[in-house]
């Protein structure tokens, strides 16, 4: 009954997401270089056949199945005799396992032309009965697919944690990709923490034609001449270009660090500013309402700044400010000279004005004192408040004012419904629908106050953050747009209180320290180049999109992700390789304007088993999610939800009618997709997309908001989390790392089933929901002991080890199997029925059902 999460049938099915190719496309959406005469084929240096990279491949593995002997037999055909040995090895290997197979005819129909794809690529291909095979994940957490591509290039090629693309194999055309049924997109985490090349050069090697950075992927036709990968033009390679500064030598220009790496930084002349880089500027937007000061919040922020001030980025030109509002708004004249903060009172929130515009927003070297002094007496000086109302639009409107002559970064604490002047609102949330199957309602903003401000923010290049910390409804969907168009970021802290919800303090802690010291850049816009015959038709994430293919980005920061979606417009069968660049430039918090470019090359294909064998269902999973967002905003949650059911419909149908001539009965997917169904379930269990079960309205759309702007490892943590067994944790196989042991214990399917009573188990839910890491308990932890026993340690190395490389780190919640907390531990249980959405089991047999009509 309700318990399918698919519950409509198909005939009324919502508009499926594919084609995917969205053929009415807003003409200012197309992208593409300027036309130009050169465009010839590509005798691309790069174009080299793959094949080399097959005679490395070792036959010592055994074949597991018989189909992937088969595989390996038709592919090993196009070799010739040069492999024939090789082949001979191979079956004599594999003789043991011989079964009734397919005959090779059959098989190559099945297969397309798989000639020249490596072994792992058939690997992926090989199909999968979802309803007999069970034990699906691998043992460890799944890493991106490796492009087709020459070693060459692939040692070269952008890291899967900045670029990820949808298809790795990109589809030649349009008539392809909507074959495939899945989507063609890109998923981008451009301004992670990383270490990279930074160059300073008089010149920044451009193509004339469609201004694409150069990159690894462009050509050398000869020494003084380059082919744009993106549009081919052949351009000149300037005089400075000739000279390597690394190797210190002449005429070496494809040596040059920007051929050498596909992710670079420029130090940027002043061409690319348009004013004077502004200094790091911070203003500090703090609700002091009554309500506030009963959360107590204000306090630990305090401390926080206090304890960070150093660590703020900047340069002796920083700038900060702060003001606080309830029912007035107070600004605090914090000039150089004074003795000691003044507090300036505005009570006309109707119409703001800037009591002073020179000592609001103080450089932090000169009034460093005063600062402090604040940040000491402010707790204090609000801790008898009553009054109850608050004016947060009309605070915002303040900071805009204060903060328009500089731009910068302003960050907003607010604790409740905005209830005073400009930008107020009430209630929407109805607690008796809040498990209604029908949907959720008023996922959308009640006003444009937020979204107006945002972009007039975004237009001085101001960028808002914003911390709700409350425990009633505030109406994040109409709040986060101040963040959501100016490129900010959303913390939300649900049920916030220093002293009863100890967790949300403790990750608040945890989050501040991270915000407040974290990398930030000014300024930035973020532009992305494909290859002719692609185009950008959609963007995912927090900016204001100023031009087709640019993103204004008021501030940018090292843990926000975007997605873009993409359609072939024109053939890419000229081409061998499809090439992505993001060049994203912003002005750092030392004052320097600066250039990352990063850049990804893909194999174009013509086979649609091809397109199958280099899916990344993660990157598919988190793109779909993101157009379910928008789908559940702009129609509704249950047409969001159909959608992705029928995204997993289509697929099993397409691969059963084009690739899988297996005559296999059951629902049968290409093995690269195994894991789309589960994921597609885990999404729809989530609480940004999930019905039945009660959902808090402004939980769920933070939950949307995340699903926005995660990277996608983070996501899919989030979708889901990675369950280990910790109890009898061992070292086989672990991991070697400088002095350190690391353990690696297997991934556990997401099922009670896999829980035991004795046992002692791990679920890493990533390091950004409330609960995070999960521990599933017989003994009476409150925390990880620290013993001097073996297991003892070698739990504590693998916890560290996942520790690092996050940016915001993760608390550890001890369950135990009588507490309450264990229901929140079985919610990530997403193979299980529940008593509002089906198993994992049943979603497949649903699925199957669809397919086979
Ligand atoms: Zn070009």
């Amino acid at each position: 009954p309700e318990s399918m999460p698919p519950s409509s049938n198909v005939t009324n099915q919502a508009q499926p997401y594919g084609s995917y190719g969205y053929p009415g496309m807003q003409s200012g959406y197309r992208q593409g270089p300027a036309s130009h005469t050169d465009a010839s084929p590509s005798d691309d240096l790069y174009g080299q056949s793959n094949y080399q990279q097959y005679s490395q491949v070792s036959l010592q593995q055994k074949c597991v199945t018989t189909q992937r002997l088969f595989y390996k037999i038709a592919h090993l055909m196009n070799f010739g005799c040069k492999l024939s040995c090789l082949f001979v090895r191979g079956v004599e290997t594999i003789r043991p396992s011989l079964q009734p197979f397919p005959s090779l005819s059959e098989l190559s129909a099945a297969l397309g032309g798989l000639s020249g794809v490596p072994e792992l690529e058939v690997e992926a291909l090989r199909p999968i009965n979802l309803l007999q095979e069970r034990n699906l994940l691998p043992p460890r957490p799944l890493e991106a697919p490796e492009p087709n591509l020459s070693p060459d290039l692939k040692k070269v090629n952008c890291s899967p944690q900045t670029f990820r693309c949808t298809l790795t194999s990109v589809p030649q055309t349009q008539a392809l990709l909507n074959k495939a049924r899945l989507p063609l997109g890109l998923l981008l985490h451009p301004f992670r923490d990383l270490q990279l090349p930074v160059i300073t050069s008089n010149t920044i090697v451009r193509c004339r034609s469609c201004r694409t950075y150069i990159n690894p992927f462009v050509t050398f036709l000869d020494q003084r001449r380059w082919k744009c990968n993106l549009c081919y033009r052949v351009n000149d390679v300037p005089d400075e270009f000739m000279y390597n500064p690394v190797t210190r030598s002449y005429g070496e220009p494809h040596k040059r660090p920007e051929v050498q790496n596909s992710t670079v930084e420029f130090i940027a002349s002043s061409d690319y500013m348009l004013r004077p880089p502004q200094p790091a500027a911070y203003l500090f937007v703090l609700d002091v309402s009554h309500n506030a000061v009963e959360a107590g919040y204000l306090k630990y922020f305090c401390e926080s700044l206090l304890g960070n001030l150093d660590k703020l980025p900047g340069d002796s030109r920083t700038r900060v400010g702060f003001l606080t509002f309830d029912s007035t708004i107070h600004f605090y004249n914090l000039q150089e000279g004074l003795s000691q903060p003044q507090m300036l009172v505005v009570s006309d929130i109707d119409d703001v004005f800037i009591p002073s515009h020179d000592s609001l927003m103080v450089n932090l070297k000169e009034s460093n004192e005063l600062v402090k002094d604040l940040l000491k007496s402010l707790p204090a000086l609000f801790s008898q408040s009553r009054e109850t109302h608050s004016a947060l639009g009309p605070a915002l409107q303040a900071a805009f004012k204060l903060m328009s002559p500089t731009g910068g970064r302003i960050t907003v604490f607010q604790t409740q419904l905005p209830t005073l002047g400009a930008g107020k609102l009430q209630s929407r949330e109805d607690p008796n629908q809040r498990s209604s199957s029908k949907g959720a309602h008023h996922l959308g903003p009640a006003t444009d106050f937020y979204k107006k401000l945002a972009l007039d923010c975004s237009g001085q290049q101001i960028g808002v953050d914003l911390f709700l910390l409350s425990s009633q409804y505030a109406d994040l969907a109409s709040l986060a747009c101040i963040s959501r168009y100016s490129a900010g970021s959303v913390f939300y802290y649900p049920s916030f209180h220093y002293i009863h919800n100890p967790a949300q303090l403790e990750k608040f802690q945890r989050d501040l320290e991270r915000y407040l010291t974290r990398k930030i850049g000014f300024e930035a816009v973020m532009r992305i180049r494909c290859t002719k015959g692609l185009s950008i038709h959609t963007f995912h994430g927090n900016f204001f999109v100023r031009s087709t293919d640019l993103l204004s980005l008021a501030n940018v920061n090292p843990d926000s992700a975007f997605a873009v979606q993409m359609s072939v417009e024109d053939s890419l069968a000229d081409s061998s390789l499809a090439c992505f660049q993001a060049a994203l430039l912003y002005t750092s918090s030392k004052g320097k304007r600066r250039i990352r470019v990063h850049t990804l090359c893909l194999p174009v294909v013509s086979q649609l088993s091809d397109v199958y064998a280099g899916a990344d269902v993660q990157a598919i999973t988190c793109l779909l999610a993101n157009m379910a967002i928008d789908r559940s905003i702009s129609s509704s949650l249950s047409d969001a939800r159909d959608a992705l059911v029928n995204a997993v419909v289509d697929l099993g149908s397409a691969y059963k009618s084009n690739v899988s001539n297996l005559q296999q009965s059951g629902l049968v997917l290409p093995a690269a997709m195994r894991l789309f169904p589960l994921y597609i379930l885990a999404l729809l269990k989530q609480k940004a997309l999930r019905t039945g079960t009660s959902t808090r309205l402004d939980e769920r759309v933070f939950a949307m908001c995340e699903f926005k702007t995660q990277p996608l490892q983070q996501l899919m943590r989030m979708v889901h989390p990675d369950l280990y067994r910790l109890d009898n944790i061992s070292d086989q196989g672990a991991l070697h790392l400088n002095d350190t042991v690391v353990p690696q214990p297997h991934l556990l399917h997401l099922s009670a089933e896999r829980l035991s009573r004795d046992g002692a188990f791990l679920m890493d839910c990533g390091n950004v929901s409330s609960e995070k890491s999960l521990f599933h308990l017989r003994c009476c932890f409150s925390h990880i002991p620290e013993l001097e026993t073996p297991l003892s340690e070698r739990v504590r190395a693998f916890l560290d080890w996942l520790h690092d490389n996050r940016a915001f780190s993760s608390t550890i919640h001890v369950v135990k199997d009588d507490a309450s907390a264990k229901a929140t531990l079985f919610q990530h249980l997403v193979e299980d029925r529940s008593e509002w959405a089906s198993s994992y089991h049943e979603f497949l047999q649903h699925i199957q059902q669809q397919v086979s009509k």
